[in-house]
């Protein structure tokens, strides 16, 4: 825990703000009443959840941390993280709709974008009038995303852009995308650049919709370019630095994804307790068992660190200060918490936790996405390491 979070200036303090504690009431309230009733369903049919996502726009949770005058709710980092955690605690696919736009789409355009783009595109994105996706990862580039082979060629006014983009959330529904190319293949990861790609444009072809593991209702597909002209003042940021607004926009989008995991982490142990107290075996409820009471302890340890990393992290990001390590141990270990308590949840449960009458199996399916997109766990151990060592040789 980084000290400084116990030294601000109204003394140590773990305690979330007004404003913060509202969000957290709001969304879990919004969850518990129009997300709940549907969860379950939309896992069975992965349907997208169309009716709710625009309610999610309403309630300002699409553009959390986009200030009111382009669209957004205003609000801090640490706000946006417990909005997708109490999301993720109900539905994950919810989660991760909301923090792909939020985190993937909104933040680089707010950050890197220039007026007339924050106009056009940021403000119907944070109001959630139009859905984003994030379009970096292809057949040859996952974690080694500088390896682009997707290409944006000059010409004229416009880029023309070739090339196949891989597990886009959000594709189907998506309006807008954050597309990155490569405009010098000879340089590497220095001739990325980043596009605002309206999805209506011809020559961009979404694919069928991909079959999952979990997080069903979430939208995830291929996405073709081929010869798609993308108008030069949609390019984001400068020409040949797309790759820095990718890495920036990470590392961001993994605190929402650590948060995601703590949500999942906290539904998995509240139902693994309220299970422990209602079933009874041996003549007693199995929660006297010391055997269930070892993982309800496990899960408890598991989702209080997650959640301490995770908060931490988004506490670094909203205080302007380096977060980089942060927010890859948040992402590491909030994800493998997830796991390893829908995991417990499910053995609590018994029989009847591998029976998809009881949410545990979801929240055990959803979980494990965790541990792979916005960067494997062996993708968050190298950059921890090299933080780690870039620390220690400064120090020395
Ligand atoms: C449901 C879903 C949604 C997604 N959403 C998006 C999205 O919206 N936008 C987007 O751009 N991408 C998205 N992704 C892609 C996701 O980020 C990548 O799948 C992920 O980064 C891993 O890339 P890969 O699948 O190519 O695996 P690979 O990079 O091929 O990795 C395979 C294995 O090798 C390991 N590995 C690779 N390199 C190293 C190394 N140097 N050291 C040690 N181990 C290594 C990995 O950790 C992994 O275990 C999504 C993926 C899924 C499944």
């Amino acid at each position: 825990m980084n000290p400084d979070i116990l030294t601000a200036s109204a003394g140590p303090s773990f305690d979330l703000t007004e404003d913060q504690q509202a969000v957290r009431e709001m969304v879990r309230e919004f969850s518990e009443s129009e997300i709940r009733p549907i969860a379950a369903k939309i896992d069975e049919t992965h349907e997208f959840p169309l009716e709710t996502t625009k309610k999610m726009a309403e309630l300002g949770l699409l553009g959390m941390f986009v200030s009111e005058e382009y669209g957004g709710a205003g609000m801090d980092y640490l706000s946006y993280v417990i909005a997708i955690e109490e999301l993720s605690r109900v539905c994950a696919s919810h989660g991760v709709i909301a923090s792909v736009n939020n985190s993937l789409v909104c933040y680089p355009i707010m950050t890197y974008g220039n007026e007339e783009q924050k106009r056009r595109y940021l403000v119907p994105l944070a109001r959630g009038e139009w859905i984003g996706a994030y379009c970096l990862t292809e057949p040859n580039a996952g974690s080694n995303a500088a390896n682009q082979q997707t290409t944006a060629v000059a010409d004229g006014d416009d880029y023309v852009l070739n090339g196949t983009k891989l597990f886009v959330t959000n594709a189907g529904p998506s309006d807008i995308l954050v597309v990155y190319a490569a405009t010098d293949r000879a340089l590497g990861p220095k001739g990325i650049s980043a596009f605002i790609v309206e999805a209506a444009t011809p020559g961009v072809n979404k694919g069928k919709k991909e079959m999952k593991l979990g997080i069903h209702a979430s939208d995830t597909r291929e996405i073709a370019f081929v010869n798609a002209r993308v108008p030069k003042r949609n390019l984001l940021g400068e020409h040949n630095k797309g790759y820095g607004v990718a890495l920036a926009t990470l590392g961001g989008g993994r605190i929402g994804i650590a948060a995601q995991a703590v949500g999942i982490a906290q539904a998995s142990l509240e139902a693994a307790v309220k299970y422990a107290g209602e079933r009874r075996a041996f003549d007693r409820p199995i929660g006297e068992f010391d055997a269930i009471r070892e993982m309800l302890a496990n899960a408890a340890i598991e989702v209080d660190t997650a959640r301490l990393l995770t908060y931490q992290a988004a506490w670094l990001r909203d205080q302007g200060r380096p977060h980089i390590k942060e927010a890859s141990l948040a992402k590491w270990h909030a994800s493998e918490s997830g796991t390893r308590c829908a995991n417990w949840a499910i053995q609590v449960h018994g029989g009847y936790g591998y029976l998809t009458e009881f949410s545990v199996e979801r929240y055990w399916r959803d979980a494990r996405i965790c541990e792979i997109y916005e960067g494997t766990t062996e993708i968050q151990k190298m950059v921890i390491a090299a933080q780690v060592l870039k620390e220690h040789a400064l120090e020395a």
